[in-house]
């Protein structure tokens, strides 16, 4: 009878041992399950943070810094930074006045350009070459003795020819720039042709290169300086191998909008 007793007795608490086991074993995954959910509640956060950051990253390069004081902040309008230092107006009728300093970077041919447009340009002929054209730089920076020289010797070949002074002057503005008034003493200005076409005529607007050059150099901050179709307004012959630094905005706008640098600026 004793017997019996414990022994019931040992079951009841061998039954209770199992109600309590399964109990904490419960409790535990209860316990688990939160601690789960918790944890991925807080990682999804995390995620959206550091979405949002990014696109706040992507976008705020493009915008003015807002902390400026705001006498100093950049004016932004349709034409990107109005005070762009690459948008100087150099033509027949704005020469550069007195000392031009510019920090030159030298190109792979020895020829010289503005160091800040030097790597968008790197970018622009890797790229051009990756497509499979042959773009050739036939000049980049010039000294305004260099554009003296130039503009002399070709006023000295027309006079040789019987024209006037004169008219050996005017005739050779048309296609050299009057010393002073040449983008290529800003150190922004390329001329560019192609490798199998390396003459400075209309022809030039046929080669693949200029092709790829006219359709992509925007993208690089480039652009084609003397279109055809406004020669009017910028004072020059149409020279679809002269390109000219402005920067990305600009010159993106400038492409869309299918103007010129002069028009472009009185907008
Ligand atoms: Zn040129």
């Amino acid at each position: 009878m004793e017997n019996y007793i414990e022994t019931e007795h040992r079951r009841q608490n061998m039954r209770v041992q199992r109600r309590n086991r399964y109990f904490t074993i419960g409790y535990i995954c209860c316990l688990l399950v939160i601690a789960l959910a918790a944890g991925f509640l807080v990682e999804k956060e995390k995620a959206a943070q550091e979405v949002s950051n990014t696109k706040q990253e992507g976008t705020t390069s493009d915008v003015p810094n807002l902390t400026l004081p705001i006498e100093e902040q950049p004016q932004v309008t349709k034409k990107g930074l109005i005070n762009n230092e690459f948008l100087t107006l150099v033509n027949p009728w704005h020469a550069i006045t007195g000392e031009n300093e510019v920090k030159l970077a030298e190109l792979s041919n020895g020829y010289l350009v503005d160091e800040r447009c030097y790597q968008d340009l790197q970018n622009m002929m890797d790229d051009c070459r990756a497509s499979g054209m042959t773009p050739v730089i036939c000049s980049a920076y010039r000294t305004h003795q260099k554009q003296e020289t130039l503009f002399n010797n070709q006023m000295n070949a027309y006079i040789a020819q019987g024209y006037s002074e004169e008219d050996a002057r005017t005739e050779t503005a048309k296609s050299i720039a009057v010393p002073g008034t040449s983008e290529h003493e800003l150190g922004l200005a390329l001329d560019i042709v192609d490798y199998n076409y390396q003459l400075l005529n209309e022809g030039q607007e046929d080669t693949p290169t200029q092709k790829w050059l006219m359709e992509n150099s925007w993208k690089y901050g480039f652009i084609l300086r003397y279109p055809n179709d406004k020669s009017e307004i910028t004072g020059i012959i149409y020279e679809p191998w002269h390109y000219r630094y402005v920067g990305k905005t600009a010159a993106a706008e400038i492409f869309e909008m299918g103007v010129c640098l002069e028009e472009y600026l009185e907008e």
